[in-house]
C-alpha cells in the first residue's frame, strides 16, 4: 500500500519505520527541513515507562490553584477566548475523578509497557546510539509532605507490577552520587529502576536514516494544507507543493493534528501544552546527574544526556505560541543549579515545545470515521516514551493485522 505519514516528529518517524518494515511504500511529509525539529527536539529525555500517569488526577484542580500563585510555578495559565482551549480544560477537569484516573492510567501503562519492549527491539535491530542510559528515574522529595503523598504512587506501582524502590536520602545518593553535595535538601526518593533516558532528537534522526534505507521517502520543507477525501475514504494529501495520492494516511502532526482533521468532522481533543527546556554543557561530572531526577517541588526533570544536562518541565496553557520568557528560563536554572550545579548555564540553550495533550493523558491511536485515515497523536508529556509502541500499533492497524496489545480504547472513538 502507498502510505503517507504526516509529521516527522518522533511519532511520525517511528511510524514510518514500522510501516516500511511491514512492506508499505511510505512517504513522510513535514514542513521542517529535517526530522524532530519541533516538540521532539529538546524534550526532557526521560524514557519513563514506570512514571507514565495522566496529569488529570484527583486533587489536581486544588493543586493547580496553588501552583498558579507559586514562584517558579510548574503551571502557567493564560486563558483566552478560544473554544478549543476552554473545551479541552473542561474535559481535563472531568478526567480528575478517581475512576477516570485509574482507567486512563491503565491505558497509558499498557502502551508504555509495550513501548518498553518495542524500543528494546528497535535498539537491538538498528544499533542506534542516542546518549541512552538504563539507570532509572528518581523522583526526589524535598519535604515530608511530598514523601507522604508518594504513598499513593507506590500503591499504584505495586498494583501495576512496576518495579520501584522507596529510598532514604542515603539511598538517593547511592543512585545519584552528586546529591551528596545537597544532602540537607533531600527527604527521600522513589526510584523506578526500569526507566531509561536518551536524546529523542538523536534517536529520531538516526531512525529516519534507517527508514530511508528501507525505502521511506522524506518530503521535508513541505507544508500540509489538507486531506483529499472522496466518498468517505482518504485518497491523498494536499501540500504547498502539490497533491500526493495515498491508500492510507497516518496523521502524526503533534499539537497541529486537530486542525487537519476538523474539516472532515473528526473532533480530536488535542491541545498544545507548552513546556521549556535548557541544555547545559557539563563542566563538573561529580555535580551532574547520572540519569533522570524528577524534582517534585517544581515538577522539573533533570536528565544526563552524554556530556550535557537537559532540564525540562512546566506546563503553560497559552495556545499555539513558542515564545521564550525569561522567568521560565530562571525557573529551570533555579531547579538545576540548586541540585546539580555541574554545568555552565551561561552556555545553555533555551527551548520551548508544544506537548500535544489529550484531556485524558492517553494518546489517540487508530482508525477514524474516514476510511484509510489513521491517527497517531496526542502523546502529551511522554511522547518519546510511548512512541515505539504507538508506531507498532499503527503499523499493524494500517496493515489490517491484529495488534499485539488491545488498541480499541486508544482510538478517537473513545471520545464519542
Ligand atoms: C519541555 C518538554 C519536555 C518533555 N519531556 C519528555 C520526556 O522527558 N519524555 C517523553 O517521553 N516525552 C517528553 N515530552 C513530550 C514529547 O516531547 C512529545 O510528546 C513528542 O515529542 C511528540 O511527538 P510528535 O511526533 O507527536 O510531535 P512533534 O515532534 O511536534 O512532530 C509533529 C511534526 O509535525 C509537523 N507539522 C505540524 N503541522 C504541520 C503542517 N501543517 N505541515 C507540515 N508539517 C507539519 C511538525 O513540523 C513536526 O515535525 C516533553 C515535551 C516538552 C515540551
Amino acid at each position: 500500500m502507498k502510505v503517507i505519514v504526516l509529521g516527522a516528529g518522533i511519532v511520525g518517524v517511528t511510524s514510518a519505520y514500522q510501516l516500511a518494515k511491514a512492506g508499505h511504500e511510505v512517504t513522510v511529509v513535514d514542513r521542517q527541513p529535517g526530522p524532530a525539529l519541533e516538540t521532539s527536539f529538546a524534550n526532557a529525555g526521560e524514557v519513563s515507562f514506570g512514571y507514565c500517569s495522566p496529569w488529570a488526577a484527583p486533587g489536581i484542580p486544588m493543586k493547580a490553584m496553588k501552583w498558579l500563585f507559586m514562584q517558579h510555578a510548574p503551571l502557567i495559565l493564560r486563558p483566552k477566548v478560544d473554544m478549543a482551549m476552554l473545551s479541552w480544560m473542561a474535559q481535563m477537569l472531568r478526567n480528575c475523578t478517581s475512576a477516570r484516573y485509574a482507567l486512563n492510567k491503565s491505558r497509558m501503562l499498557r502502551l508504555a509497557d509495550y513501548s518498553r519492549v518495542s524500543l528494546a527491539a528497535l535498539r537491538e535491530e538498528t544499533g542506534i546510539a542516542y546518549d541512552e542510559r538504563m539507570q532509572g528515574t528518581l523522583q526526589l522529595f524535598r519535604s515530608e509532605a511530598q514523601l507522604d503523598a508518594s504513598a499513593k504512587d507506590v500503591k499504584a506501582l505495586a498494583a501495576d507490577g512496576i518495579p520501584y524502590e522507596v529510598l532514604d536520602p542515603e539511598g538517593c545518593i547511592r543512585v545519584e552520587p552528586a546529591l551528596a553535595h545537597v544532602r540537607e535538601k533531600i527527604v527521600g526518593g522513589l526510584l523506578t529502576p526500569k526507566d531509561e533516558t536518551g536524546d529523542c532528537f538523536k534517536f529520531a534522526g538516526a531512525l529516519a536514516e534507517k527508514a530511508k534505507a528501507l525505502g521511506v521517502a522524506f518530503n521535508y520543507g513541505s507544508i500540509i494544507r489538507g486531506l483529499d477525501v472522496e466518498g468517505g475514504r482518504v485518497t491523498g494529501v494536499v501540500t504547498a507543493h502539490g497533491r500526493i495520492a495515498a491508500d492510507a494516511v497516518v496523521v502524526a502532526l503533534g499539537s497541529f493534528s486537530p486542525l487537519l482533521v476538523r474539516p472532515h468532522g473528526i473532533r480530536l481533543p488535542v491541545y498544545p501544552v507548552k513546556g521549556y527546556s535548557l541544555t547545559i554543557p557539563i563542566t563538573d561530572t561529580s555535580r551532574a546527574p547520572e540519569s533522570t531526577v524528577m524534582d517534585e517541588t517544581y515538577k522539573i526533570a533533570i536528565t544526563r544526556l552524554g556530556e550535557r544536562i537537559r532540564v525540562g518541565g512546566m506546563a503553560e496553557i497559552s495556545g499555539y505560541t513558542n515564545d521564550l520568557g525569561e522567568p521560565r528560563r530562571l525557573t529551570l536554572q533555579h531547579s538545576v543549579t540548586d541540585l546539580f550545579p555541574g554545568g555552565d548555564v551561561s552556555k545553555a540553550s533555551f527551548w520551548s515545545g508544544l506537548r500535544p495533550m489529550t484531556p485524558d493523558g492517553t494518546p489517540v491511536i487508530g482508525p477514524t470515521k474516514v476510511a484509510g485515515l489513521f491517527l497517531n497523536t496526542g502523546h502529551g508529556t511522554l511522547g518519546w516514551t510511548m512512541s515505539s509502541g504507538s508506531a507498532r500499533l499503527v503499523a499493524d492497524l494500517v496493515s489490517g493485522r491484529t495488534p499485539e496489545i488491545d488498541a480499541t480504547d486508544l482510538a478517537v472513538a473513545r471520545y464519542g
